[in-house]
């Protein structure tokens, strides 16, 4: 249930609302708008009916949600919700390209790539500092190695930095230099890790699971916004099929859905799902024309000697035509990329 308030009422008013709602057993969600206050009821909101509210002095509206997901609906919030990354906006008019390695592997390299990134377009540097690695044997990243040096790429280029954190562990360090921290595909259901980075107010790029349904993509986001950070970004990156032809299935269709149902911005990640370089910049453009906020993809200089993920990998070349592409794609549908 969503609380609409009467534009006038004082805090007075507002405690007394605050105080039934503590009554009903619900937890308050409030949010300040420039003209009023919106009080979003958590819990279960059966304790007390929509006419209940209704009768509440300084409550102009009620509104039922009736989907599982609250504070993620577009009922809880009409307007897109724009993410600030270090002033790249991102959930606007404007779709942003993040670009990177899969991992970092050394100094040297993070700068190149960087500056690849940077010069052909992209608006946010990606490199996985830990590495959740199917095979334990795998390389498994640089760990906080690996963070000093994204620290030394965004130094280098202004780029500011997109890297995951696996474990509640490492949630403060990853958050120490990276600007928007990464939840991995295996780690969407991870839901005390969900709850630590909603603790934080850093910008969160939470992607899919591999075999999630966008009702529990939905539910994992709620977790990070009732915890009290706004700032949630959805990634599709392919989902598990029978089809073995692609790493993973670009589930397009995502897209569209996603912006209808909820306000959170939406990523593309064209080169998971695909899992194959020359599929990537065709999977980008659709997720343009599908209405994507951004995509994140894979670039290295060097594919062949990557040490992660280097068959889905673009060089710089390729990447470059990927955004002079994508920029033709997203002016026919009256966007920019920024
Ligand atoms: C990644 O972005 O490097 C990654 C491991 O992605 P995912 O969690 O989607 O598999
Ligand atoms: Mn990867």
């Amino acid at each position: 249930m969503i609380l609409i308030l009467k534009k006038d009422v004082k805090e007075e008013g507002l405690n007394a609302i605050l105080e039934r709602i503590a009554n009903a057993g619900l937890k308050p969600h409030i949010s300040k708008g420039e003209e009023r206050i919106i009080i979003g009821l958590l819990g279960d909101s059966r304790a007390k009916e929509k006419e209940y509210w209704e009768t509440v002095p300084g409550i102009e509206r009620v509104v039922r949600v009736l989907k599982p997901f609250k504070l993620a609906s577009r009922e809880f919030k009409k307007e897109d919700t724009v993410v600030d990354v270090d002033g790249v906006k991102i959930g606007g008019k404007s779709i942003v390209i993040m670009a990177g390695p899969c991992s970092v592997e050394s100094k040297k390299q993070i700068i190149e790539i960087a500056k690849v990134v940077k010069k052909y377009g992209g608006k946010i540097l990606r490199g996985g500092a830990f590495k959740p690695r199917t095979s334990p044997y795998s390389f498994r990243g640089l760990g906080v190695e690996g963070l000093k040096y994204l620290a030394a790429a965004k130094k280098e280029t202004g780029l500011p930095i997109v890297t995951e954190a696996m474990s509640i562990e490492q949630v403060k360090i990853v958050s120490e230099y990276a600007d928007i921290i990464q939840i991995g595909a295996r780690n969407m259901q991870n839901f005390s890790l969900l709850e630590a980075v909603g603790k934080t107010k850093k910008p969160v790029l939470l992607k899919r699971g591999m075999s999630a349904k966008i009702e529990e993509l939905l539910l994992a986001a709620e977790y990070i916004l009732s915890n009290g950070n706004p700032n949630v970004m959805l990634c599709e990156r392919g989902i598990r099929t029978f089809d073995t032809s692609t790493r993973n299935t670009l589930d397009i269709s995502a897209v569209p859905l996603l912006k209808s149902i909820t306000h959170l911005p939406v990523i593309v990640d064209p080169s998971h799902s695909t899992g194959k370089r020359a599929l990537v910049t065709p999977a980008s453009l659709a997720a343009i024309a599908a209405g994507t906020d951004g995509l994140i993809i894979e670039v290295h200089t060097n594919p062949e000697k990557a040490l992660s993920d280097g068959m889905q990998s673009l060089y710089p070349e390729q990447f470059k035509l990927l955004v002079e592409k994508g920029r033709k794609v997203s002016a026919a549908i009256g966007r920019t990329i920024l």
